[in-house]
């Protein structure tokens, strides 16, 4: 059903055939229910509500649904739950869209909105009033939770709730004709005000807003609530498998009860799965709005925003999300998945995959004095040892080329294998050399070194077998190129952000150093020829990904991730 997606996982595993299927309690249940013979085409669909970008959650979400009905030969539907037009945009239903294809989605002609069944919805409002199982309430938003009732104590009946069918009739009507301002008027259900479930306690169905849709434009002043819209929308598709997250377990009485009621062509079953919580991050699009609005971060995709969009400007390749919701699971409890398991991920696919490049952050130049001034020669690089059949480039190898000043140092600890006065270092690829001169400014830093190269260790190795134990990267002055780089933290400084003391909220814990920018540092020229949005190893430095905001004299690159975790702790020590 889904050629890309097949491709996709492809990449990370080596045939069709050795992908694995995924084991789960609710494949548990399919595999029941397709033995029963109770169905015999599975179908799921992802329901985002188009009031913000996707989050990583959500990949949780759309991976399960689409898996399932990848893998048992079913149908896949994407379905906007579009009921609340203060909220949603139609930036947000093209940016869904554009994520879902990014992961490998693809839904064909099942593209649905839940306003496309606005009529049917209200057609069935208007049935439930006819067999007196709903009403027009007039009580303000605040008196119909006033009355409500808590969890111990049972809700009060609406003074409007006995009103006749045709008066219900009539002003519901007039609800739709746009005769009552926002907030005069809902339809209620009439279930039991005093029902153990606060869900069951004659929910609203229908609300007034006076305010146009992204889709149905003025067509419409009153809008369906969402517990209203969702469980029907799942019936008129014919969805098998209502997969959702676990708060709205307690709300699935309500929808089998609309379902019961209701002359719907068939009888979805919800079944709940625990939701996708991160450590160092918020997963709520409220909040995630929040960061947005108050210029907290730069934008929706900005590369530290746990959304799918940042996620991809950051470089993390959709089959590692792919691979990372395989690893966590499908559980019916709620627990918080260490960040650190996500970035496993996308380390083990780029690891594979990421073609490897030289450049340095904090560059010093070095000067070979025994190297002719003029002359310039190339070696062959291995673009990834990982991968064979990702061939060779040439690097060029000048006089005057540039290393990283973390490579250097001047007074070096014991057991230092990098560069330092005297000391031996072989440069990746390329030759040994020694450094014999550290040169200064008047303010004693150091803005020169002055080396010797090997001639013989042309390659990398010397024929009289003396061990150099350090390698490091380098980039040719001559044609190396400005780069600016992005280097990001966890954009909060606890493991859970949203835990805060009476006062403060989930803003105070963002870190302030989540983002540094470097501006020179200098990279190979392979690296500024490189497609927007590819992530290439920077060696011994980590990943990164090309940015949309590079121009051709100045790339922009975003760290993905580093090497290893922990490694500036490793270099700190060394
Ligand atoms: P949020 O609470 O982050 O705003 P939401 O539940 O309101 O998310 P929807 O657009 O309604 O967002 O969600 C679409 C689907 O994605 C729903 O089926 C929902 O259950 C699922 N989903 C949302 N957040 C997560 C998550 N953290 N983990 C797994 N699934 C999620
Ligand atoms: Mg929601």
């Amino acid at each position: 059903m889904c050629p890309h997606f097949t491709k996709i996982m492809g990449n990370t595993m080596t045939t069709e055939e050795t992908v694995s299927k995924p084991s789960n309690f609710i494949r548990d249940i399919i595999d029941e229910d397709l033995k029963s013979g109770k169905y015999t085409k599975i179908i799921t669909r992802f329901p985002p509500e188009p009031n913000g970008y996707l989050h990583v959650g959500h990949a949780k979400s759309i991976c399960l649904n689409y898996g399932i009905a990848r893998d048992y030969n079913g149908e896949f539907h994407l379905r906007f739950d579009d009921t609340n037009p203060t909220k949603e945009e139609q930036e947000y239903i093209d940016s869904i869209k554009e994520d879902l294809k990014w992961l490998g989605c693809e839904w064909g002609e099942h593209e649905y909105y839940a306003s496309n069944y606005f009529q049917q919805l209200y057609d069935w409002a208007v049935l439930m009033i006819e067999k007196g199982l709903a009403y027009v309430d007039d009580q303000t938003a605040d008196e119909i939770r006033d009355t409500r009732g808590t969890l111990t104590e049972p809700g009060k009946n609406s003074p409007f709730r006995d009103r006749s069918i045709e008066e219900n009739l009539d002003l519901f009507k007039r609800m739709k004709s746009g005769e009552f301002k926002n907030g005069e008027k809902v339809l209620r259900a009439k279930i039991d005000m005093a029902s153990p479930n606060i869900n069951m306690r004659d929910p609203v169905l229908y609300r007034i807003l006076h305010e146009a849709h992204p889709r149905t434009g003025n067509a419409w002043c009153i809008y369906p609530m969402y517990d209203f819209t969702h469980g029907q929308s799942d019936a008129i598709e014919k969805i098998t498998h209502s997969i959702c997250t676990l708060e709205f377990q307690d709300h699935r009485p309500l929808y089998d009860w609309f379902i019961k009621v209701l002359p719907v062509p068939a009888e979805p079953h919800q079944y709940e799965f625990a939701r996708l919580n991160l450590t160092y991050t918020v997963m709520s699009k409220r909040k995630l709005l929040r960061l947005v609005k108050d210029n907290k971060v730069n934008g929706w995709d900005d590369p530290r925003m746990p959304t799918i969009s940042g996620m991809r400007r950051r470089g993390y390749p959709p089959e590692a999300l792919h691979d990372f919701c395989e690893r966590i699971g499908v559980a019916k409890a709620n627990s918080t998945v260490d960040f650190s398991l996500l970035e496993s991920s996308i380390r083990d696919n780029l690891n594979l995959h990421a073609p490897r490049f030289m450049g340095v952050i904090k560059p010093i130049k070095a000067v070979i004095e025994n190297y002719p001034v003029g002359q310039h020669e190339y070696f062959d690089a291995d673009n990834n040892p990982e991968d064979p059949n990702a061939g060779t480039r040439k690097v060029k190898f000048t006089r005057e080329i540039y290393i990283d000043a973390d490579d250097f140092m001047e007074n070096p600890p014991k057991k230092y294998f990098r560069l330092s006065p005297g000391a031996e270092v072989r440069l990746k690829h390329a030759y040994y050399i020694t450094c014999k001169e550290v040169i200064k400014d008047a303010q004693g830093n150091i803005t020169e070194l002055r080396c010797e190269y090997d001639p013989q260790s042309r390659g990398g190795s010397s024929p009289d077998g003396r061990r150099v134990k350090g390698t490091i990267q380098w980039v040719s002055a001559e044609d190396g190129v400005k780069a600016e780089i992005r280097l990001y933290d966890h954009l909060f400084t606890v493991e859970n952000p949203d835990k805060v003391e009476d006062g403060k909220d989930f803003t105070d814990n963002i870190n302030p150093d989540s983002l540094q920018v470097v501006t020179d540092a200098i990279v190979e020229p392979a690296l500024a020829e490189l497609e927007p949005g590819t992530t290439a190893q920077f060696i011994r430095l980590g990943y990164f990904c090309k940015d949309k905001d590079s121009k051709p004299d100045k790339p922009v690159f975003n760290r993905t991730i580093s090497l290893k975790d922990g490694w500036a702790k490793t270099l700190a020590k060394s």
